[in-house]
């Protein structure tokens, strides 16, 4: 394998912050499963004894990502469902009733190899990161990788940053990890909510 750049690519930096907030029997969400690449790191990192819940509109994506799981031996511990992220918190508190997610992940756009015209749309995609916000346990963290190089792209990246961008400091800490010397480069943001103080 050759050296892990010093700057590494937006998905392996997603997955360096993903890794450093999960441990073994978590419960991590995959709000976008397209391929199931992100869903199977995901079940890899929480173990036998963790839960992966992964969201997708589609139904060739959810059977792409259950081939690969069945494969890698991992869809023991993973829940696919067709449904929008948006009711990540209905559906999150069925299948795993009383347990946060310790981490969610969004990888938004169009499924790659997929049919283009299903993407991620910016309404959406905010109500999803609201909900994730809210239920991500202090310590984990929230990754959303945005791509502004497909229509509608960079209207969505730019909803994502300017979201992000109003979360008060004492709720969470946001990081913006962007490829800065290339148009329409990926861009990768990360939310990592505090834990929050009782007022006195
Ligand atoms: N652009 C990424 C992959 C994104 S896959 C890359 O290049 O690697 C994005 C997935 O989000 C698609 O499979 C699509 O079906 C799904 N999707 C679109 N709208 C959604 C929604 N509201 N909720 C959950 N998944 C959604």
């Amino acid at each position: 394998m050759p050296p892990e750049p010093v700057l590494p690519p937006v998905l392996s930096q997603a997955h360096r912050w993903v890794e450093r907030a999960l441990s073994p029997g978590d419960l991590a969400i995959d709000a976008t499963v397209g391929n199931g690449r992100d869903t199977a790191f995901l079940a890899d990192r929480v173990g036998p004894t963790g839960l992966v819940i992964g969201f997708d509109v589609q139904q060739s994506a959810l059977a792409a990502a259950s081939a690969r799981l069945v494969e890698l031996g991992l869809s023991d511990r993973v829940r696919l469902v067709r449904s929008g992220h948006e009711r990540m918190a209905e559906i999150a508190s069925g299948l795993a009733p009383g347990r946060r997610p310790k981490t969610v992940v969004f990888n938004l756009g169009y499924r790659p190899g997929g049919d283009r015209a299903i993407i991620t749309r910016p309404e959406t995609t905010l109500q999803a990161l609201g909900a994730a916000l809210d239920l991500t346990l202090p310590g984990g963290v929230v990754a959303v990788v945005c791509y502004p190089g497909h229509e509608g792209g960079a209207v969505e990246r730019d909803a994502v940053l300017d979201w992000a961008r109003t979360i008060p400091t004492t709720r969470a800490a946001v990081v913006v990890h962007q490829v800065w010397n290339a148009r329409l480069a990926p861009c990768l943001v990360g939310i990592s909510p505090h834990e929050t103080k009782p007022r006195p």
